[in-house]
């Protein structure tokens, strides 16, 4: 299905190295990617102020999500709806439009993108002063969006609706911030891009920035879309849905789910390991996420090992 959108490879010296598997999964091959876990990196042990270091978490079995009866997407309620709220500089429109391309690959689901809403006023917004820069920023209180605002938008046909923002967010008034929250009964969500971005801490952007807040909201969005299927937290590889505190956390933390998280999600979608491994491996390419490209052709390769 996205296979089409992948670049020609480029005439390489290790020809052999650059090769895309093609062709649809064996089962043979779904089992290993599945259960194999060479190449993934065991949870280290936290360090102090990480995630795992705050939270004693038990994590999730694969039968236990099971049993959780997670959200799935059914025919009829198939679409990944993204509802944009406030405005994006240039920079931000296109993190933001890559990243709902991204998820939709991701997931393996449809997408649309809603026409943009509107902040909410004081009511719902406070001002913050921050050492960084002179301008006082704005911030706005999660539960508007969760409540009022974006569950009359989510279409009949989502099975989640996720609002996205470049305005930042806190959840309640002891809180400093927060990067997003979910509320999984309503099936939306909303997220801030805002301190991915160099301009939010007050300097320049660059190349490197944008493609930092690139990997970062991909990140953000497919951890916390993650949830909204049912997938808890990882504690046993590095993985995107490991829990993280800070940025600093999470930028260390890899784009790519480990064998038992991608059992989950494989189990709640049902596609193609090695057609979604493609689609992502093609937007790699497209975004110059050399790491992130590197990784998946190389497990695809693994994979395709097998007969
Ligand atoms: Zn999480
Ligand atoms: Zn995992």
């Amino acid at each position: 299905m996205h296979a089409d959108a992948l670049p020609v490879a480029r005439a390489p010296e290790s020809a052999v190295a650059a090769v895309v598997p093609t062709g649809p999964q064996t089962a043979k091959q779904l089992r290993f990617a599945l259960t194999d876990a060479a190449g993934f990196s065991k949870m280290p042990k936290p360090r102090a102020g990480d995630w795992l270091a705050s939270f004693k978490e038990p994590g999730q079995s694969f039968a236990e999500y099971l049993r959780s009866r997670p959200v799935r997407a059914r025919p009829g309620q198939d679409v990944l709806a993204f509802q944009p709220v406030g405005g994006f500089c240039e920079t931000q429109r296109a993190v933001v439009q890559a990243t709902i391309e991204f998820a939709g690959v991701w997931f393996d689901l449809k997408t649309r993108t809603l026409e943009a809403l509107p902040l909410p006023g004081a009511d719902w917004s406070r001002q913050r002063s921050f050492s960084w820069v002179d301008e006082p920023v704005t911030q706005y209180l999660t539960d508007w969006f969760l409540d009022n605002a974006l569950p009359p938008q989510r279409p009949d046909d989502a099975v989640c609706l996720v609002g996205v923002t470049a305005g930042d967010l806190y959840p309640e008034p002891g809180w400093n911030y927060v990067f997003g929250q979910a509320s999984l009964h309503r099936r939306v969500g909303i997220y801030s891009v805002a301190r991915f971005f160099a301009k939010f801490w007050g300097r320049e952007e660059t190349p490197a920035t944008r493609l930092q807040a690139l990997r970062r909201s991909f990140k953000l969005v497919v951890h916390e879309t993650g949830h909204t299927f049912g997938v808890e937290h990882c504690i046993e590889y590095e993985c995107t849905m490991n829990g993280s505190n800070s940025l600093e956390e999470s930028d260390r933390g890899p784009l790519h789910l480990c064998p038992p998280c991608l059992r989950k999600l494989h189990v709640n979608r049902g596609f193609d390991v090695l057609e979604r491994y493609r689609g992502l491996l093609a937007l790699y390419r497209k975004h110059g996420l050399e790491h992130e490209a590197r990784w998946t052709l190389e497990r695809m390769q693994r994979i395709a090992t097998v007969p």
